[in-house]
């Protein structure tokens, strides 16, 4: 059975090879190649005996995705459609900012989670990614920046999927692209994105990471939310609120609130109000996106100026709320949009 070198912590792959009769010392050279000189291929690790290189031919995999689409907007945001080994898809977005350059990663293949104004879930779930599956999105996406000269700053866990509905994959996942001798990406550059999975904002949280937790709220009271979000009928505000305090207390990392802002569902002044409420005593930002007008669920898009009105009413309550720059808004750039695309095209 073969199993992917993008699979492995320093530390698996040193156990890894010592199984296989390998001195240990070699799984830093295979990191090194791997995330510090960035090859495609295990024959390019030159200072590795070739009897070994050979072998990590017939055993390991690297890179196992395809690119479908590539799309790449005014703005420089470049949004990919991978297929897998399966023949699935999933999305990986590359967004400029002033500050770096932003990945958005997918952690599965479609979601169950139901989100009303999200095109990723309308197929429902189809599987968890494999954290090798993960890893080599970002590894691709360094790939194509290093032919000019640039890094990976900061990743989001925000593309398919829910990350803790894929927890043990997405965490190892930060472990291995923060390794000091792999991709080198601080924690504090990292976000995990969740719909509110409270048990697993706990365990986030016992486990002291040094990432950001964001969390999409989308509503200030249950029934908006419910009827927007099916999760949170398992778990409702009052609960979700009371795991991010905990979080906060635990780690002392600020959290993000999502808001997806659409016309005439939550966009009003006294949802802003509700919000403003919910979040007085919690140190953190609220990010709000205005959502594009999704098809298949005929949702509209909330007018600039009742955008500004919504964010200058919060800042007004003393929350701290920016509109989140819109990325590649000439191409299918909400989450899942591309891929609900392509599925459309193939039927
Ligand atoms: S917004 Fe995220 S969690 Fe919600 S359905 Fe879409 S991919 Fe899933």
């Amino acid at each position: 059975m073969t199993v992917s070198l993008y699979g492995m912590t320093l530390a698996e792959l040193e156990t890894w090879l010592v199984a296989k009769g390998e001195p240990k010392y070699r799984a830093l050279q295979i990191y090194t190649w791997l995330y510090q000189k960035r090859i495609t291929s295990v024959q390019q690790m030159t200072n590795l005996p070739k009897a070994l290189r050979d072998r990590l031919a017939y055993e390991t995999t690297m890179e196992t995705m395809e690119e479908v689409t590539r799309q790449v907007a005014k703005d420089g945001t470049i949004k990919f459609l991978f297929a897998l080994h399966d023949g699935t898809t999933i999305e990986t977005v590359i967004m400029r900012h002033d500050y770096g350059n932003s990945v958005c990663v997918s952690t599965q293949v479609g979601c169950k989670m139901g989100c009303e104004f999200c095109a990723s879930t309308l197929g429902g779930l189809i599987r968890n990614l494999a954290v090798s599956e993960i890893v080599e999105q970002l590894v691709v996406c360094q790939h194509l920046l290093d032919k000019t000269n640039e890094r990976v700053s900061s990743v989001v866990l925000m593309g398919s999927g829910e990350p803790l509905d894929n927890y043990d994959a997405s965490l190892k996942f930060v472990d291995i692209v923060t390794e000091s001798e792999g991709l080198r990406i601080g924690q504090r550059h990292i976000t995990v994105s969740t719909v509110g999975l409270v048990p697993a904002i706990y365990r986030l949280a016992d486990e002291l990471r040094g990432i950001t937790l964001a969390v999409s709220l989308h509503a200030g009271d249950d029934d908006t939310r419910g009827r927007m979000m099916p999760v949170n009928k398992a778990y409702d505000i009052a609960t979700l609120l009371e795991a991010c305090h905990y979080y906060y207390d635990k780690t002392g990392r600020r959290l993000t609130f999502e808001y997806a802002l659409i016309r005439d569902h939550n966009d009003h002044l006294e949802d802003a109000q509700k919000l403003a409420t919910l979040l007085s005593t919690l140190p953190c930002h609220v990010n709000i996106i205005p959502v594009n007008y999704v098809p298949e669920r005929n949702l509209t898009r909330t007018s600039k100026n009742q955008i500004q009105a919504f964010v200058q009413h919060l800042q007004h309550l003393g929350i701290n709320a920016t509109v989140r720059r819109e990325m590649g808004g000439d191409i299918a750039a909400a989450c899942g949009q591309l891929r609900a695309e392509h599925s459309r095209e193939s039927v």
